[in-house]
């Protein structure tokens, strides 16, 4: 397709002037008929990914899409744009999943939004329809690795096998590498090309802080700016309710949200949030998916996230207007103990437990924290942010080059194939069982960081990770693998920055206030 042809079907049907970056690409591919996973950070502009190629492709796009709530809106917005579209949800009479679906046979619409729970009406009509693309949104629902899923995410598979030629579009904002595996592999996608947008949000300042005196931190915090709308997350419901009346009480005009309260409620405080009439929302998790307010100006955790796509996912809610918004985490030793024990109760125990070690390592980060989400998404970033806390405040470093590769070559020596603690070990000549059970004592390296403790080498591989030289494999047993850009350190003598850490010390009012 030519660019033109492209540019000009923005222009006419979506009144775009350009395309966003990846977006073109990513039409280009689906119209050559590959299957495709983009990952765009919301607001990326992820619809025109499939919403142009439907207008130009001869049959009909199926979007997938577990957001009822939005499906209307989004039918009504293409509309409006001149562009024939419907949905099928469980919200409609089965007279009108009939009509559409009648529709959709003389080829009446180019688009058609369905749930994923939906799909089995759609389902008997399957031979009758001329399908051009399948798009499935959101699909790191399929996975549950990730912290959204979707049990009837799970059946999608069967759609490759069903529609072998037809390509699929996979689209979703949140997915690090392990999920982006999964999603491929549970839709079957077949050699799909990949698109990742950056994930930097510039405008968002990124801060940890110690939960002590939260609340009051937090009433300090909003009273500094008086008209600015933001959402506090919190890990139960209970704590939202409590810190809502807690701020009501200090004149913050606060609401409590989650999926414990009615429908009514919830979608009341929603629309006041939105038009700017409550000014805090207490919340969970459970909200901001699909919510669009552009003028956030804050997020607080009040907790720590469970894990970092959701934590970058929620912050991100902040600032969508490209202005300067800030974001605040409060990091709590209690959160730490509650937040694995309900990993360890849950689905996938290992991942979930080393994906929130990833988020403590987060937390207690010692170099740009930019730095460490973007390496967390793949994305290598040069230069330090200039707008996190530890860039405004750095601790001091030395060279620590050497460790590095020390480090790195014992990576090497292992073959990728072992946990942080075996390599400490090794570094360190421990002679456990472990160790001469693999004869690792044998290989070159072992023990060439024995004048290291045992502490000081577990926050320099941190610190490694976080440079992004190195990685956790979470689906595989938590292995550290190097990355490509630990040849720069191995073999190009790239100087590498590292700090000694002061263990925090846990304050005993922390515990009592959780
Ligand atoms: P996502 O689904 O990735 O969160 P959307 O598809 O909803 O993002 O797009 C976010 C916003 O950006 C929408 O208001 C959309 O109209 C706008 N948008 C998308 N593509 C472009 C573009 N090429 N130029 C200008 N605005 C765009
Ligand atoms: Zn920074």
């Amino acid at each position: 397709m030519t660019s033109e042809i492209l540019h000009t079907t923005l222009k006419e049907n979506f009144g775009f002037e350009k395309f966003r970056p990846n977006q073109e690409t990513i039409i280009n591919t689906i119209l050559s008929g590959q299957d495709t996973l983009a990952i765009m950070p919301t607001g990326g502009g992820k619809s025109i990914c499939f919403q142009l190629p439907a207008l130009i492709l001869p049959g009909i796009t199926i979007v997938i899409s577990p957001l009822i709530a939005l499906m209307k809106d989004q039918v009504d917005s293409l509309k409006t744009n001149g562009i024939s579209a419907c949905f099928i949800n469980s919200s409609q009479s089965s007279q009108e999943q009939k009509y559409y679906i009648d529709n959709l046979k003389t080829n009446h619409f180019k688009l058609v939004y369905i749930a994923p729970e939906s799909l089995s009406y759609l389902d008997m009509a399957f031979n009758e329809l001329n399908i051009s693309l399948i798009a499935i949104d959101e699909a790191h629902c399929i996975s549950s690795w990730g912290h959204d899923f979707r049990p009837a995410y799970t059946n999608l598979g069967y759609l490759k096998s069903r529609f072998p030629s037809t390509p699929i579009l996979a689209l979703t904002a949140t997915a690090d590498k392990a999920t982006r595996t999964d999603i491929s592999k549970q839709l079957n996608l077949q050699n799909p090309k990949t698109f990742i947008a950056s994930f930097d949000r510039a405008n968002l300042s990124l801060e940890v802080r110690p939960a002590l005196d939260r609340v009051k931190q937090i009433i300090d915090f909003i009273e500094n700016k008086p008209n600015e709308s933001g959402i506090i997350y919190c890990l139960s419901r209970k704590t939202t309710e409590e810190l809502a009346e807690k701020l009501k009480k200090n004149g913050i005009e606060a609401k409590a949200y989650h999926a414990g309260l009615d429908n009514e409620t919830r979608a009341k405080t929603q629309d006041q949030f939105i038009n700017d009439d409550c000014q805090v929302v207490c919340a969970t998790i459970a909200f901001g998916m699909g919510i669009d307010k552009s003028n956030v100006r804050w997020v607080i955790h009040y907790n720590l996230p469970k894990n970092i796509e959701g934590y970058y996912q929620e912050i991100g809610r902040a600032g969508r207007d490209g202005l300067p918004a800030e974001t605040v985490l409060f990091e709590s030793y209690a959160d730490v103990i509650q937040l694995q024990k309900f990993a360890s109760e849950g689905l996938n125990s290992d991942i979930q437990l080393a994906k929130l070690d990833r988020m403590k390592q987060y937390a207690d980060a010692v170099s740009c924290r930019r730095k460490i989400l973007l390496s967390y998404f793949g994305e290598l970033v040069k230069e330090n942010c200039g707008n996190c806390d530890i860039c405004k405040n750095p601790p001091t470093f030395f060279d620590g080059t050497i460790l590095a590769q020390k480090a790195l070559s014992a990576i090497v020596r292992l073959k990728e194939s072992e946990p942080l603690a075996v390599i400490v070990d090794f570094l360190r000549g421990s002679r456990n069982a472990y160790i001469y059970e693999k004869n690792y004592q044998e290989l070159k390296t072992y023990g060439i960081g024995a004048d290291v403790s045992w502490y000081d080498w577990n926050q320099y591989l941190i610190q490694l990770i976080n440079l992004g030289y190195c990685e956790i494999a979470f689906h595989q047993h938590n292995k550290i693998l190097l990355t490509p850009f630990a040849k720069k350190v191995l073999f190009e003598g790239e100087k590498v920055k590292l700090t000694t850490v002061v263990k925090k010390v846990i304050d005993k009012n922390e515990a009592k206030e959780a």
